[in-house]
């Protein structure tokens, strides 16, 4: 019997598990991937997070070849830029890189993990859950964490309503290496026809280079390289990187059904983080923050159970207006911005009006964005 079973290994999954195990909770990880492995994301990291890894995780990024970046270029589809600085900014680091770093210190803090391990049903019992597993068995937990992410079959079998809603959108991501393109610190979001690509440092001199696509594009290109071409590279910044760079992978991830609707913190008991929880669009480069601060929201709240003797009823509800209070008007604002981007006409007359107005632009990056969430409970 474990305090709390972790279902999903990603950022808030490990993070949450990190925190209940140092406060001297006996948890369980489930990840259904067998780590260390690729993820489709843009990999650049809001530095709202370098209190809460440096002091809650015992985590430096900097120690781990993150890079920093402080610069944002947007580009609308026929190549207009607007150029601005990032006043908090952010780095970068491969997911491949950060997750298994983080999974060490899990291991190391006492979490016991399983990872190759897809958790197949998650039933809630009269006084505990029962998590049913394909490679573990039934374990058995007082509490339990959703931390699958934005899709995962547990949605369907926890017969969540956001499962069922179909969502357009396609996500690609390649690892590139491309000399004096760009700077160092920069991250570029490169517009075109229904879609963005964002392009970032990473570790070891790679870049990142992952874009979110209308699926009608890639139906209409019938395969990804033809998408690319056709409809990706008629960017200018897009056609140079393409022609340019060297491809790390023979093949990009690419990931479909990427629902950006809103959804539910609770579902048959079970309480939910990151991204099975509200996932921001990804042109606000906030998702991984998001999903570590409520990472550390939802472990606040359980060890308010666990060791102050709340009911679960009231911790629950100091977790959800937390989460509200934090995110909800970041992910409107997020979905509201991603209307505009992609359109070729309303992007244009966008970078055009704010290279005008660069303290409205950034006032857009600030709301889409935190702050040190270790000072702000
Ligand atoms: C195209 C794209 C680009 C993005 N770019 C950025 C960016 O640049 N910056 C940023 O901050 N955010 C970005 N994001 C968002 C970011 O990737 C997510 O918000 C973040 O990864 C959420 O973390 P998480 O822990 O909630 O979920 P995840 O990291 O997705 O982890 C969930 C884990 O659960 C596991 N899982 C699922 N089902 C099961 C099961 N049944 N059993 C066991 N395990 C299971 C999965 O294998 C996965 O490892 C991007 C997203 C997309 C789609």
């Amino acid at each position: 019997m474990y305090d709390i079973a972790v279902v999903g290994g990603g950022l808030s999954g490990l993070s949450s598990a990190i925190q209940l195990a140092k406060a001297g909770l006996n948890v369980v990880l489930l990840e259904k991937k067998a780590y260390p492995f690729h993820r489709v994301c843009g990999e650049y990291i809001s530095l709202e997070t370098l209190p809460f890894f440096k002091t809650k995780l015992d985590f430096n990024p900097f120690d781990h070849g993150a890079v920093m970046i402080n610069q944002l270029t947007i580009s609308s589809p026929k190549g207009s830029t607007i150029k601005l600085p990032l006043d908090l900014g952010g780095f970068g680091i491969s997911r491949f890189h950060l997750d298994f770093l983080l999974k060490k210190i899990a291991q190391e803090s006492g979490v016991t993990i399983f990872d190759k391990t897809n958790v197949l049903n998650i039933e809630q019992k009269n006084s505990h859950f029962e998590i049913k597993t394909n490679r573990q068995g039934i374990l058995k937990s007082t509490m339990a964490i959703g931390a699958f992410g934005k899709r995962s079959n547990l949605d369907r079998s926890l017969k969540r309503s956001s499962f069922y809603q179909r969502s357009p959108y396609i996500g690609v991501k390649h690892h590139i290496r491309i000399a004096d393109f760009m700077l160092e610190n920069e991250i570029a979001l490169h517009n075109f026809q229904d879609g963005y690509c964002g392009i970032s440092r990473v570790e070891k001199g790679i870049f990142c280079l992952c874009y979110l696509s209308h699926r009608k594009n890639l139906k209409q290109a019938g395969n990804i390289p033809t998408l690319e071409k056709s409809v990706l590279q008629k960017n200018p910044f897009l056609k140079t990187i393409f022609n340019e760079a060297e491809f790390v992978w023979e093949k990009p991830l690419v990931i479909n059904e990427i629902s950006f609707e809103k959804k539910t913190l609770k579902e048959n008991g079970v309480w939910l983080s990151g991204d099975s929880a509200g996932m921001i669009t990804p042109l606000c480069g906030n998702g991984m923050a998001m999903a570590i601060h409520s990472s550390y929201l939802i472990s606040n709240a359980i060890l308010d159970i666990f060791q102050h003797n709340k009911t679960e009823t009231i911790a629950f509800q100091e977790y959800e207006k937390q989460w509200q209070k934090h995110f909800s008007t970041r992910l409107k604002i997020g979905r509201n911005i991603q209307k505009m981007f992609g359109n070729p006409f309303l992007t244009e007359i966008l970078v055009r009006s704010l290279k005008h107005l660069p303290p409205v632009a950034n006032q857009l990056i600030k709301l889409t964005h935190g702050q040190d969430f270790l000072e702000k409970k």
